[in-house]
């Protein structure tokens, strides 16, 4: 074995088997949680503390967490944990369940990425008929329009690189949230994504975000996600995949949507929550600010963001494609 060959074997020998167990050996930390400590020993990280944040990183990754917060940063997107970093003893820790479904994953997608080649996109155009979701205020743009065109440009750019692209609505009707992904289930999706613009009662808040099904036991990340509902859903079986696959989405959102990052969250949503195969609800904007209903009003802007899901979905797929080879 070559040199340089045997010691990324060696590295990811220890990666594989920190994984096996990611309970400390010589930090107290209670049950259920892992010492950013440990994790930074486990990625090769430097750690250091800097304000209200620990910053852990090494010549490929930044994982960057804010202390008694959900907040965490990995290579500067937000994704928001199930349970706040805390501090016991000496240490400051995240929950387990943040570490296993969401950190690991993203980080070390090829131990995670499903192991077959993903072949056909569903999108989910949200709203529809006689359902309009969020409206502008300014304008008379609604929702179930804007989201339609993204969808429909959305598609064109995945078709151009050859893969198949289905849509649970094509005109202004409103299938149920459970005609949507049972829909994803009879066509045999690979990936089902639902894609909304937001509304908000205060017409300050911006920015956008992509939710995934949080893991069974905890509760959604939003103010308005269904609470008590904690038990395991169809979804959860694609945790991981669903990890992977909503950073990516988040990443290139943010990047080419040039609007604030709201992070990466946890919901319930019903058509997230029942859909077959690894999801995520995107969220491009809200028509309740001024000025992004007048960039959701921009065939500019919706091309933007349908690039930036695009690109999601086109990075999803080499992360898997890597994972396989
Ligand atoms: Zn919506």
């Amino acid at each position: 074995m070559h040199s340089i060959t045997r010691k990324l074997f060696f590295y990811q020998i220890v990666l594989f088997s920190g994984c096996a167990s990611t309970r400390t050996v010589d930090a107290k930390t209670p049950t259920g949680t892992v010492g950013l400590s440990y994790i930074s020993r486990l990625y090769s990280m430097k750690m250091s503390a800097f304000g209200k944040k620990i910053v852990l990183e090494n010549k490929y990754n930044k994982l960057e967490v804010e202390t008694n917060s959900r907040r965490a940063w990995i290579n500067g997107v937000m994704i928001w944990l199930h349970e706040p970093c805390r501090k016991y003893g000496n240490e400051w820790t995240i929950r387990e369940v943040d570490f296993k479904k969401a950190i690991d994953p993203i980080l070390r997608s090829y131990a995670y990425a499903p192991k077959r080649l993903p072949r056909l996109v569903v999108i989910d155009p949200g709203h529809g008929g006689s359902d309009p979701g969020a409206s502008g205020s300014k304008s008379n743009i609604r929702e179930k329009e804007v989201v339609l065109d993204i969808s429909y440009r959305v598609r064109k750019l995945l078709e151009a690189k050859n893969i198949k692209v289905r849509m649970t609505r094509t005109g202004d009707t409103l299938p149920g949230l459970d005609a949507r992904t049972a829909y994803a289930a009879k066509v045999g999706a690979d990936v089902f994504i639902s894609i909304h613009a937001d509304g908000a009662g205060s017409p300050q808040a911006h920015g956008v975000e992509t939710f995934i099904t949080s893991a069974a036991g905890y509760d959604s990340s939003n103010f308005y996600g269904q609470g008590g509902d904690k038990e395991a859903q169809r979804n959860n079986a694609y945790d991981a995949a669903n990890a992977i696959l909503g950073f990516s989405l988040q990443s290139n959102l943010v990047n080419m949507s040039k609007r604030e990052d709201r992070g990466l969250r946890r919901a319930r949503f019903s058509v997230i929550k029942k859909a077959p195969c690894p999801s995520a609800l995107v969220e491009c904007g809200f028509l309740t600010n001024p000025d992004e209903e007048s960039l959701l009003n921009s065939a500019s802007y919706r091309e933007s963001v349908a690039r930036g899901i695009a690109n999601g979905v086109l990075g999803y797929f080499t992360l898997i494609k890597r994972a396989i080879r």
